[in-house]
């Protein structure tokens, strides 16, 4: 069981973001919990003391603006996957990718928060965003940073990401994966997205974090694929998805 000294639900943001800056207690951001739960109850992550839930803070709507979609931090995969636009943008590519985050129970409890701070390699929600040239939205309870998802870095332990935006246009997407079973995350993917003078591709297992294609690989080395198994296929995911925005 997950040891925690403090539980705090804050309803504002500088609250929530006061209570991330205290130094006499170590608070970490509570969003689905499908990652740090877990990761405190394996002892994987230690140096917690206490959680400040995001559930009140209102994070969780997403709304057309203009011609973007604003995706809610705390809003779940499961929420974007079942949304009219976000549901169906490029051909519903982040409703496909979200499917291989995890199980039904696991989609209606992570987050897009969560995945953006998790920035886990396999992630193909991640990727989807990348591809989809998605931009993040942080703050310290004072003032807010928007930055690509591609050099998106959480400046301090105490900014919060409150959402994610992204360009609304006529996209086509493709999706190919190399994993050991259709279930399992996998091991290498790609996400490519093209059309409106667009193409971007995302690639997933080829660094510590979902990266754009074109960008420096350093594969991890590991039970799941060797770094050279990975590096030899990510040529073929890259095509095989760029394939399949093209025939889209
Ligand atoms: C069985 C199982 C297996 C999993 N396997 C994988 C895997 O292989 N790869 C993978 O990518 N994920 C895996 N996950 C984790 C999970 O799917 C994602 O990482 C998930 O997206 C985390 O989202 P969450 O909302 O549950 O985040 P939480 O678990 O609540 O938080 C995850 C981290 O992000 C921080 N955080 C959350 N929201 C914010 C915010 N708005 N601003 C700043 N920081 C924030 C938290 O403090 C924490 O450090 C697995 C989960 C489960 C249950």
């Amino acid at each position: 069981m997950a040891l925690l000294n403090e539980y705090h639900k804050p309803d504002s943001l500088a609250e929530a973001v006061a209570l991330l800056r205290r130094t006499d207690v170590r608070l970490r951001p509570l969003a689905g919990g499908s990652q740090l739960v877990g990761d405190m109850e394996t002892r994987t992550v230690t140096d917690v003391d206490g959680v400040v839930d995001l559930a009140a803070l209102g994070l969780h709507q997403i709304v057309e603006t203009g011609d973007r979609l604003h995706i809610g931090a705390t809003a779940t995969l499961s929420d974007v996957g079942s949304h009219p636009l976000a549901g169906e943008l490029a051909g519903g590519i982040l409703r496909r990718a979200a499917q291989y985050e995890g199980p039904v129970n696991l989609r209606n409890a992570a987050t897009v928060g969560g995945v953006v701070a998790s920035a886990e390699t396999d992630s193909e929600f991640y990727a989807a965003l990348l591809a989809l040239d998605a931009s993040v939205i942080a703050s310290d309870g004072e003032g807010e940073t928007v930055t690509a998802l591609a050099d998106f870095v959480i400046p301090s332990a105490h900014h919060l990401i409150t959402a994610v935006t992204l360009p609304v246009r006529a996209l086509r997407a493709g999706h190919a994966r190399i994993a050991r079973t259709p279930s399992d995350r996998c091991i290498v993917a790609a996400v490519a997205v093209v059309g409106d003078g667009v193409e971007r591709v995302a690639l997933c297992g080829l660094g510590n974090r979902p990266l754009l294609a074109g960008s420096p690989l350093n594969p991890p080395d590991n039970w799941k694929g060797s770094a050279e198994y990975r590096l030899a296929m990510a040529e073929i995911v890259r095509e095989r998805a760029l394939a399949e925005a093209a025939r889209e």
